[in-house]
Parts: structure tokens; C-alpha cells; sequence
């Protein structure tokens, strides 16, 4: 990735989910954009394997175990960026989980449990835990879906989490103003591990490449780029808004 910009200077930035995909490329952007970066994920391997590519890519950077259903996790990723930085600038709310295909009518309880805890429930908790570290001028980003707005079959409950967020963005950044921005990112379809289930499948990567105007899927570059914005002075009269970065793929008016 080559990044000319250097709007983040100075500014200290937590992404949750972040030593791959999406959430990884967010965090690549932002320190090669000059922010102190705080990596987490669920797996400390992959903790660690995302520091050293950061660090070699000259990232200002720390790693940080964080399950983000787990209270305490959570909590340790706020102390451990507050005892290193200071303070903090920004914070995105990349994780989410989508562990079934299953229609809703036939989805076990615990499984609708456990979607609305990763995917909405952990955002609000890890932002209550923020809350009093962040400074004047923050930027707190969501990252929601295009299904959020269409909650294809086999996403379908995952969307319906993923509009909550379109909510919840509107809602804090009531909450949180002025001091602090909320914005959303609702990317399409990126040929991640979490969507290989989609674009492994030769037919359906070609469906949803024919569904964007621009004929291709995103790259996690594409979504890091739309989120280094949102979180940057260049959208300091932005708030409250979702970014729909999937290539025309329709969404909404
Ligand atoms: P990904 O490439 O599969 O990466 C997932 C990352 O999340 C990994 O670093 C993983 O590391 C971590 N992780 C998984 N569960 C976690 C948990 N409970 N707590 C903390 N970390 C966790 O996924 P992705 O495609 O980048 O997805 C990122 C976000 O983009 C999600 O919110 C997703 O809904 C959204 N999104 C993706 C697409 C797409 O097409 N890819 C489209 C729209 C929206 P560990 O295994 O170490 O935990």
C-alpha cells in the first residue's frame, strides 16, 4: 500500500479485529497515515504476527489480545492504550461474527445470542469503556455491511445486526457530540476469510462482481481508505453518517 497522506499524526488509534482482513489493512492505513496503532484479535499468534508486519512497515504499533465479548479483554485493551498513549484518538469497531447460513426463522437461540453480542452489544460495551479516554476531535467508526441495507438469504440475520449499527451510528454520534464523531463504513463484498464462503464460489464471486457498477470486489484497501477519511480532519463536519464504499453495488438512495 502506498499512503502519501499523513493525516493521522500524532493521533492514537484502537481497531478491534485487526491482524487480518479489513480490520488489518485499517490499522496498516492509519500508522502509515502517522498514528500509534493498537492491534487485537482473539488469538495472541495472530496478535503477534500482526505487530511484526506493522513494525516492519515502520507502524508506531502495539498488539493486544481482545476477544471482544470478553469484558476483561476488553478492558485491557482501553488500559494498555491509555497507560502506553496517554489517551485516544479513534476507535473502530470492526468485529463481528456470522456463524450460521441458517434462515432466521430456524436459527437456534444461542446463536442469535451470540450475534447480537459480538456484532452489536461489544461496540456498545468497548465504547462505554472509551469513553472517558477520548479527546476533543475523536472519531469513533463502525463497520457495518452493504447487508445491513439488503439482508440477503444466508447473511440475513447478520444483516439485520449490521442495520442495527446504522442506528446505533446515528445514536451516539448524538450522544457523543460535539467532542466526539461516530461514523460507519458499510463495505460490500471484500474476498476475506470471512467471506470465502461467498467468493470461493466461482458463479457467486461473478454474481456479486456483475452487482457493482465498477465490475470487481472491494479490497481491504478500498475499506482502510474510506475509514482513514472518516477518521481524519478531512471529515471534521461529518458525523453520524454511514460511508457505503461497494462499488455501486446497490444500497440505498
Ligand atoms: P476477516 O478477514 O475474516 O478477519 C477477521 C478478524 O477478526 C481476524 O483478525 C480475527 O482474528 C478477528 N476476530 C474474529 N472474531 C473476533 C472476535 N470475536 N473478537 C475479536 N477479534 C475477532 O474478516 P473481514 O472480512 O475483514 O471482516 C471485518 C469486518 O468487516 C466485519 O465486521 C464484517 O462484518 C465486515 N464486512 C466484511 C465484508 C466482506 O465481504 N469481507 C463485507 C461487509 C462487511 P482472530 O481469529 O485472532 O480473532
Amino acid at each position: 500500500m502506498e499512503v502519501k497522506a499523513r493525516r493521522l499524526e500524532g493521533k492514537v488509534a484502537i481497531v478491534t479485529a485487526s491482524t487480518q482482513g479489513i480490520g488489518f489493512a485499517i490499522a496498516e492505513r492509519f500508522g502509515l497515515e502517522g498514528a500509534s496503532v493498537v492491534v487485537s484479535s482473539r488469538k495472541q499468534k495472530n496478535v503477534d504476527e500482526a505487530v511484526r508486519k506493522l513494525q516492519s512497515k515502520g507502524v508506531e504499533v502495539t498488539g493486544v489480545v481482545c476477544h471482544v465479548s470478553n469484558p476483561q479483554q476488553r478492558k485491557d485493551l482501553i488500559d494498555k492504550t491509555v497507560q502506553k498513549y496517554g489517551h485516544i484518538d479513534i476507535v473502530v469497531s470492526n468485529a463481528a461474527a456470522n456463524p450460521t447460513v441458517d434462515g432466521i426463522l430456524d436459527m437456534k437461540e444461542s446463536v442469535l445470542d451470540k450475534l447480537w453480542e459480538i456484532n452489536v452489544k461489544a461496540t456498545i460495551l468497548l465504547l462505554q469503556d472509551a469513553a472517558s479516554h477520548l479527546r476533543k476531535g475523536s472519531s469513533v467508526i463502525l463497520i457495518s455491511s452493504i447487508a445491513g441495507y439488503h439482508p440477503q438469504a444466508s447473511l440475513a440475520m447478520y444483516g439485520v445486526t449490521k442495520t442495527a449499527l446504522l442506528g446505533l451510528t446515528k445514536a451516539l454520534a448524538a450522544e457523543m457530540s460535539p467532542d466526539t464523531r461516530v461514523n460507519c463504513v458499510a463495505p460490500g463484498f471484500v474476498p476475506t476469510h470471512f467471506a470465502d464462503f461467498l467468493t470461493k464460489d466461482e458463479t457467486l464471486r461473478k454474481t456479486l462482481e456483475e452487482q457493482s457498477l465498477l465490475k470487481r470486489l472491494g479490497t481491504t484497501e478500498d475499506m482502510a481508505a474510506a475509514a482513514a477519511f472518516l477518521a481524519s480532519d478531512d471529515a471534521s463536519y461529518i458525523s453520524g453518517e454511514t460511508l457505503v464504499v461497494a462499488g455501486g453495488t446497490p444500497s440505498r438512495l
